[in-house]
């Protein structure tokens, strides 16, 4: 599979601003979110190798999974389009009134089909699946988030643009299958830090050890503590510090994910968490679409 943007482009940004943090640990940012405003951050990555295999395999449609903002949803479909292959979503709790991410993945050519919670709940059962397969027989089938072998060989790819400079790496967690690629990847030197954006994710540090070896499973830690009420949810501290990160460094944030991580990184900073010679780089990885309709 080609890769959809000129890789070199991706900048490392230093984060300066007394606004921000002014003590002595260097802070970076490395600007995923700048490859492709919809298939953005870490999820070309995911998708890259699962394409590539279903085309190998000679399927010409992808099916896989998310919620009605899901940033691997619209990904898929505007990758699946971009490469000359169809696409079907299977979106939890659609309503008849589609959000702006839905009709935009229906734009790429992706048929939805909306199920209740109860039935998405049962996403990664076999049983589930095998009807799925059989319902959509042309179909490649990819699990909610990219979550498999093929996402995590791709997102470990992205190591090639952290330099051994960098003692910390911060990362937000949704299934985990980035910080899993980026520990295989890195050396174990390097500490990653995930922070998860819901309520009780620590459940994710179990998930996350069970795809590590045990020479990779070393020097990486999860935080759940910056959810601010569970995944999705926001508040006026949150969409503040949002819009005061932007005005500042001129750098957009989602709100799911990558404020919330931006937050925790702020707070961890002002307890001297990293150390005063630490060099900290934040992965930036996208999620900007699912920001439409917030108001700030
Ligand atoms: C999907 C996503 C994540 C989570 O990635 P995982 O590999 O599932 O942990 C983090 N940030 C953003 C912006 C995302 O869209």
């Amino acid at each position: 599979m080609p890769d959809l943007f000129p890789i070199e482009k991706i900048p490392v940004q230093p984060l300066h601003s007394n606004w921000w943090y002014e003590g002595r640990t260097q802070v970076f940012m490395l600007r995923l979110d700048m490859t492709d405003p919809v298939i953005s951050g870490n999820k070309w990555f995911k998708l890259k190798y699962n394409l590539q295999e279903a085309r190998d395999k000679g399927i010409d449609t992808i099916l896989t999974f998310g919620g009605p903002f899901s940033n691997h949803l619209i990904a898929t479909a505007a990758a699946a389009h971009k490469y000359g292959l169809k696409s079907v979503g299977i979106v939890r709790g659609m309503e008849e009134q589609l959000t702006p991410t839905l009709k935009e993945c229906t734009s790429y050519g992706m048929k939805l089909h909306g199920v209740n919670r109860e039935t998405y709940s049962r996403k990664e059962e076999p049983a589930f699946l095998l009807e799925l397969q059989q319902h959509f027989p042309d179909a490649f089938i990819i699990p909610e988030g990219g979550a498999n072998d093929a996402g995590r060989k791709g997102v470990a790819e992205i190591a090639r643009f952290i330099e051994p400079q960098f003692t910390h790496i911060c990362v937000s967690v949704g299934s985990g299958t980035t910080l899993a690629g980026l520990r295989e990847a890195l050396p174990v030197t390097q500490q990653i830090i995930g922070f998860a954006p819901m309520k009780g994710g620590k459940y994710l540090e179990a998930e996350i050890a069970a795809q590590l070896s045990p020479e990779q499973n070393k020097n990486w830690r999860l935080t759940d503590e910056f959810h601010f009420g569970g995944f999705g949810r926001i508040n006026t501290t949150l969409t503040e510090f949002m819009s005061n990160f932007e005005a500042q460094l001129s750098i957009p944030l989602d709100r799911v994910y990558t404020s919330k991580m931006m937050y925790g990184v702020q707070q961890l900073l002002h307890r001297g968490d990293f150390g005063d010679d630490a060099q900290v780089l934040c992965i930036h990885t996208g999620g900007l679409q699912g920001n439409r309709g917030l108001v700030m």
